[in-house]
């Protein structure tokens, strides 16, 4: 049995409790948190992400106000949404469910949203300021849901050996520029990458993004490592499971995360982190001018 099962529930209730009261001295200063969340259609998981969020914000101290869509909604009206919530110095998050629908180009979207609201980093200038380490935007929460989560449990991350495993925007490239910044020396693997189960082997941290259920097995892990699960998928009987094999990785691993009640839950409690930083850089900005 690995040494340490690292659930999510500890990591968000620790981070809410220091959410809350700086939401309400934010309050106090007449500033009081808020998330907007929008969503085009009534799609199934758009709809369980946008529960979550917003069971998770209250829970932060965090308002959020709720902007729905029809699936045709034309794009002119969507942007003209998100430039209204820019100028709206009541709304400190903008949070845009997607994929949006094919009519609709994503990036014209993501591009509309000043990065000082951006608390899910899509847009270039989170990016950039992910790259460039400056604090412009915001970091995607899983992925800095994921060095949280490392943080929680004490895992010391300078010096380590870090693969992750995938390369999207939105997980596997943000959460290597992460490590890299906290000094792990961090390899970036993909589908073409060869020799995918000896490297993983070789990792002190490993941290799998690839939205295969189960396909990191025995023959990728190796004893004492820290695994980091962020997939989340269907197994044949409808079960949630994660990229990793967790029977094989909890035999094996010095520390793991579950699927569910890992990363997944800590996502959406980094989302309310990042409402309530940007609500105070707002008020900081408007004390100083
Ligand atoms: P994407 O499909 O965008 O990216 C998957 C990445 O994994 C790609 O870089 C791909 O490589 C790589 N990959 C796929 N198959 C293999 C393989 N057999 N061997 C090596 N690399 C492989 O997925 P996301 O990054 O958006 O999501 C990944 C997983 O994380 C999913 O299960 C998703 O549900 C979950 N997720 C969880 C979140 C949470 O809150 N917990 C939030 C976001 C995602 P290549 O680039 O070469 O195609």
């Amino acid at each position: 049995m690995a040494e340490t099962i690292m659930k999510g529930k500890p990591v968000i209730d620790k981070l809410n409790e220091h959410l809350k009261s700086r939401a309400e001295a934010l309050r106090a200063r007449g500033a009081a948190p808020a998330l907007a969340i929008v969503r085009v259609g009534d799609n199934g998981d758009d709809m369980a992400y946008e529960r979550n969020a917003a069971k998770c914000c209250e829970a932060a101290g965090v308002e959020v106000r709720l902007m729905h869509y029809g699936e045709d909604v034309p794009q002119a009206e969507l942007i003209g949404c998100v430039r209204k919530l820019n100028e709206d110095s009541s709304v400190h998050g903008v949070l845009i469910l997607r994929p949006l629908p094919p009519h609709i180009d994503d990036r014209a979207v993501c591009r509309a949203l000043v990065p000082e609201k951006d608390v899910d980093g899509i847009t270039e200038y989170s990016m950039a300021g992910l790259y460039s380490c400056k604090k412009v935007g915001f970091a995607p929460c899983t992925a800095e849901a994921c060095v949280d989560m490392l943080d929680h449990y004490g895992v010391e991350i300078a010096g380590k050996r870090a693969v992750v495993v995938g390369r999207s925007f939105v997980v596997g490239k943000p959460v290597a520029m992460m490590l890299l910044e906290r000094n792990a020396t961090v390899t970036v693997c993909h589908t073409k990458t060869k020799n995918l189960a000896a490297l993983c082997r070789e990792a002190e941290i490993l941290v799998v993004a690839i939205g295969h259920g189960k396909m990191i097995g025995r023959e990728y892990l190796s004893p004492g490592q820290v695994i980091v699960d962020i997939g989340i998928n269907f197994d044949e009987e409808g079960k949630m499971c994660g990229d990793v094999d967790y029977e094989a990785a909890s035999e094996t691993a010095l520390a793991v995360t579950p699927v569910p009640g890992g990363i997944g839950k800590v996502t959406t409690a980094v989302l309310a982190k990042h409402v309530v930083e940007a609500c105070s850089r707002l008020a900081e900005r408007a004390t100083k001018s």
